[in-house]
Order: C-alpha cells, then sequence, then structure tokens
C-alpha cells in the first residue's frame, strides 16, 4: 500500500464552492483571527440552499467555483489555505471521483 496521494492543483474540488459548506467553527475560527476579508466575502454572495443544491439569492443563478480559488500558470491554489474550512482540510486526494487522483486511489486500496 503506498502513501497518501498528491494533490495535484487541478482545482476540480475547489470548483464547487466548499466555502458553502463551512461550520460555525470555521466562522468562530475566522473572527478570532480577525479575518474580516474572508467573512465579507462569504456574506455577500448571499448563497441560500433550494432543495438540493446552493443558489444566490441576488441572481439565482449556481455558485461556480470558490471565491478564494485563483490559479498561477496551470495549478489553481487556495488563498486562504492556511485557514481553509474544515470541510477542505477533510477532503483528501483520491477520496472522491471529482479528483483525477480517485483511479490511483482505487488501485492502491486493491494492492
Ligand atoms: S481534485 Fe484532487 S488533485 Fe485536484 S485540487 Fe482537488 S485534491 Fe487536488
Ligand atoms: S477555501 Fe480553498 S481549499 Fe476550500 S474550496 Fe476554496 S479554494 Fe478550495
Amino acid at each position: 500500500m503506498s502513501g497518501p496521494l498528491n494533490c495535484l492543483c487541478c482545482g476540480k474540488c475547489c470548483f464547487v464552492d466548499l466555502t458553502a459548506y463551512a461550520h460555525k467553527e470555521d466562522f468562530e475560527r475566522w473572527r478570532a483571527e480577525g479575518r474580516q476579508d474572508i467573512l465579507d466575502i462569504i456574506a455577500h454572495r448571499h448563497l441560500l440552499w433550494a432543495g438540493d443544491r446552493m443558489i444566490s439569492v441576488d441572481t439565482g443563478d449556481y455558485p461556480r467555483e470558490c471565491p478564494f480559488l485563483y490559479s498561477e500558470g496551470e495549478k489553481y491554489l487556495c488563498s486562504i489555505y492556511e485557514t481553509r474550512p474544515q470541510v477542505c482540510r477533510d477532503y483528501q486526494p483520491g477520496s472522491s471521483p471529482l479528483c483525477p487522483q480517485w483511479n490511483r486511489g482505487q488501485k492502491d486500496k486493491n494492492q
């Protein structure tokens, strides 16, 4: 069995706006850290559950990528990596079919 899979920085997992799933503890941490910038960005997205997914209250559109995702060349990176939400910390490379490392993770499991 090999070790943890590397993140390829493809950004696919961050094209889902995972900040919509930030927990109370994340908000408390951001307040304690004085990260009003993060709180303001999330507040201004005005997201609301609409049955099975989030929509923007302002536009009725589905939110696209996370507002904290940015690219450097071909890599996608997190601009709040050091204090990213718990849901992002919990997402491991290869842990869902969304990730290009999924097949590799499945192969490792079967070895
Ligand atoms: S989808 Fe997988 S490889 Fe791509 S950024 Fe997310 S964890 Fe990394
Ligand atoms: S907060 Fe960072 S790790 Fe989480 S979805 Fe946004 S860009 Fe990705």
